[in-house]
């Protein structure tokens, strides 16, 4: 029984069919390594457990919503041990312009209280163990390992699942379904850094209400049937990002 499992697994094909060639899917990840040759993540944060605590708390709000509000507590509650001196009555009033905040308080004491309890205060560096932490998912640890341990995960929030889906990169129902089809086609040297690309694109060209396709660098590589340019956007180098300057 394990030999057939292992047989079938081995016989999977690495590359699913996908509606893109892979010299056009080499050749998209090539512009946007061009365009932003060191992507980062717009959250603030100043060590694994505040990225953790970032992402945890960013769950339907903006980054620059999320950041406003931990600038300050960052200051006081930069580990486990000092986000559980705070507790959670004081730690809502530091974010309470945060969507669901009392929710997220309450999440945040707790999974301080398990770093501390399970994990000697350090962040973990396995998805098994991070989703045991309390309001962490999947994509939340995919976001920590990625950016807080240099793993090459793909975390798929609402601009991924988005863009996968709209031009048809890697259709899928679900976004467990949307990240296993990235992973297999995105060319292995661009999968570190492509969970920020394809979240960049999403936030400022190909927006959720209307793509801006004028400004799109992959324009005539796109197969959506929503784009409206087939032109590309001229190739360069953009400046670099300003962290939490936008929504
Ligand atoms: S061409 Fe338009 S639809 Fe296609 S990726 Fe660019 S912005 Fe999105």
């Amino acid at each position: 029984m394990e030999n057939a499992k292992l047989k079938k697994r081995k016989s999977a094909p690495r590359r699913p069919k996908s509606l893109y060639s892979q010299e056009e899917l080499r050749e998209i990840f090539r512009r946007f390594c061009v365009q932003r040759p060191e992507p980062k993540g717009e959250l603030e944060h100043i060590n694994p457990f505040t990225l953790l605590v970032a992402v945890a708390l960013s769950a339907q709000a903006t980054d620059a919503g999320v950041n406003k509000a931990t600038r300050a507590l960052f200051k006081v509650a930069d580990t486990p041990e000092k986000m559980l001196e705070l507790g959670e009555e004081r730690l809502r009033d530091y974010i309470k312009t945060i969507g669901l905040y009392r929710n997220k308080a309450k999440n945040v004491i707790a999974l301080s209280r398990m770093l501390v309890e399970n994990f000697g205060g350090e962040v973990p560096r396995t998805r098994d163990a991070l989703v045991t932490l309390p309001g962490v998912g999947r994509k939340t640890a995919n976001v920590v390992l990625s950016m807080a341990f240099g793993q090459a995960t793909l975390a798929v929030d609402t601009h991924i699942f988005r863009i996968a889906n709209r031009i048809r990169l890697a259709p899928g129902k679900t976004p467990d379904e949307v990240e296993e089809k990235l992973i297999r086609i995105i060319p292995d040297e661009y999968l570190y850094h492509a969970h920020h690309w394809l979240i960049l694109h999403g936030r400022y060209v190909c927006k959720a209400r209307r793509p801006e396709c004028e400004h799109c660098i992959i324009a005539d590589l796109c197969k959506s049937p929503e784009k409206t340019c087939d032109i590309p956007a001229p190739l360069v180098e953009l400046p670099p990002q300003v962290i939490g300057a936008t929504a």
